[in-house]
């Protein structure tokens, strides 16, 4: 039985996350989650899993929720709370599935107190990749990927040596705006953009995977986790989501991973790894039915995100912060109707120019910095 802290429960990834635990309850614990502001949410889950322990982002919220609960779930909030689930004493994983860089401190938290960390939190790693993969070698903890083109690189990486491999190749769907042209994109609207045609998942994600920001995240994200210099990190554009992603090595051997659109999947796997349980009643993959499958190279010019992405992991220390910051901020005034869509990537690409970047920056200063950006970005409207 491998008993579980869940961060971000009541997100699209938490819910996913739920499904998976829910239907192995032979090997999985729900010991403790978070939530945002969402308590009917989590009031549903305490009914259901009787946790230990739930954290939600208020403390308003949690005055409210601990008159409601039974007395042996302990109710926190804050920051303070999402370390508190986080490190539990009775969990064997911490699934980070909460939205942004506010998953940094409780993961390192998590990661100091020996736990496995299952991650689709990427804003973690692209905001302070450094200190997050220097922490895991220190404590010798695992940091399974839950995002699917980085499990699907994961998975094809199984028996096989990081030092033979020449490149990454990580697949992008293109999101909601893949068959626009950039001057199409002047005035797309909040609705139009989180219309993704292949995926179901948080507002914030469909966002970044409209601009492309969603894959120049992911590919400092892959950068962090494989330990792999920005010139073998590949995006190749495949609009049908089958393959999540590939290793090409030297022999020129490529390895891919397939699979139906469904997280549940990744989620699963960074759960079981190395082992895997069956997904009775999940739908197979059935090649003959879907017929084709596209690719076509991406244009850095059109997804000027996924640009800057490249340039900013490039530059290394402190930009991938502001990088993140700023699309974090960005992205919730587009979603607030404040900005237009491409208005996002004017945000960042000023936000970029006005840094001056600080390499190896300790964690004060990420912190420092990430709140900063989000104040200069918020100023700038
Ligand atoms: P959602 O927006 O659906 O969920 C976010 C979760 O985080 C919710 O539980 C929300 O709580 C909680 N939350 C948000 N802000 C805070 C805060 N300040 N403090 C505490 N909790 C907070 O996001 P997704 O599930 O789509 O994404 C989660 C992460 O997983 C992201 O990093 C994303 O990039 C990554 N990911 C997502 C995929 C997907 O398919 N959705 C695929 C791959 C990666 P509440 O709702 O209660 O307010
Ligand atoms: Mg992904």
């Amino acid at each position: 039985m491998k008993k579980i802290s869940l961060m971000g429960a009541t997100g699209s990834i938490g819910t996913q996350t739920l499904d998976v635990i829910r239907e192995h309850p032979e090997e999985f614990k729900l010991t403790a989650f978070s939530v945002g502001k969402n308590i009917d949410g989590a009031r549903k889950m305490i009914a259901e899993f009787n946790p230990l322990m739930v954290s939600v982002q208020l403390k308003e919220d949690a005055d409210t929720l601990r008159k409601e609960v039974p007395s042996g779930v302990k109710i926190l909030s804050g920051e303070e709370g999402l370390v508190q689930v986080a490190c539990h004493q009775d969990s064997d994983i911490l699934v980070n599935a909460v939205l942004g860089s506010v998953g940094l401190y409780p993961t390192l938290q998590a990661i100091e107190a020996g736990k496995i960390i299952a991650i689709a939190n990427k804003e973690t790693l692209v905001t302070a990749g450094h200190i997050v993969m220097e922490a895991a070698r220190e404590k010798g903890v695992a940091l399974l990927p839950v995002d699917s083109e980085h499990s699907a690189i994961f998975q094809a990486l199984q028996g096989e040596k990081e030092k033979n491999i020449e490149k990454l190749i990580i697949t992008a769907s293109g999101g909601s705006f893949r068959d626009r042209t950039r001057e199409d994109l002047a005035g797309v609207t909040v609705n139009e953009a989180l219309n993704h045609p292949n995926w179901s998942m948080g507002a914030k994600i469909t966002i970044d995977s409209a601009s492309m920001m969603n894959k120049g995240l992911e590919v400092i994200e892959a950068h962090w986790l494989f330990d792999i210099p920005y010139d073998k990190i590949d995006v190749l554009q495949h609009r049908e989501s089958i393959i999540h992603s590939m290793i090409q090595f030297h022999d020129t051997s490529v390895m891919a991973q397939l699979g139906t659109p469904d997280m549940r999947t990744p989620i699963q796997y960074a759960l079981t790894y190395p082992d895997r349980l069956e997904r009775a009643g999940a739908k197979r993959l059935d090649l003959a039915e879907i017929g084709k499958l596209h690719f076509e190279k991406m244009d850095l010019e059109r997804f000027r995100c996924l640009r800057f992405a490249y340039e900013a992991g490039r530059t290394g220390g402190s930009m991938t912060t502001v990088l993140n910051a700023a699309n974090e901020a960005a992205v919730s005034l587009f979603l607030d109707k404040k900005i237009s869509f491409l208005g996002i990537e004017d945000l960042i690409e000023r936000a970029l120019d006005n840094h001056e970047v600080i390499q190896n920056p300790d964690l004060e200063t990420i912190r420092e910095i990430d709140r900063q950006t989000r104040l200069t970005v918020a100023r700038w409207i």
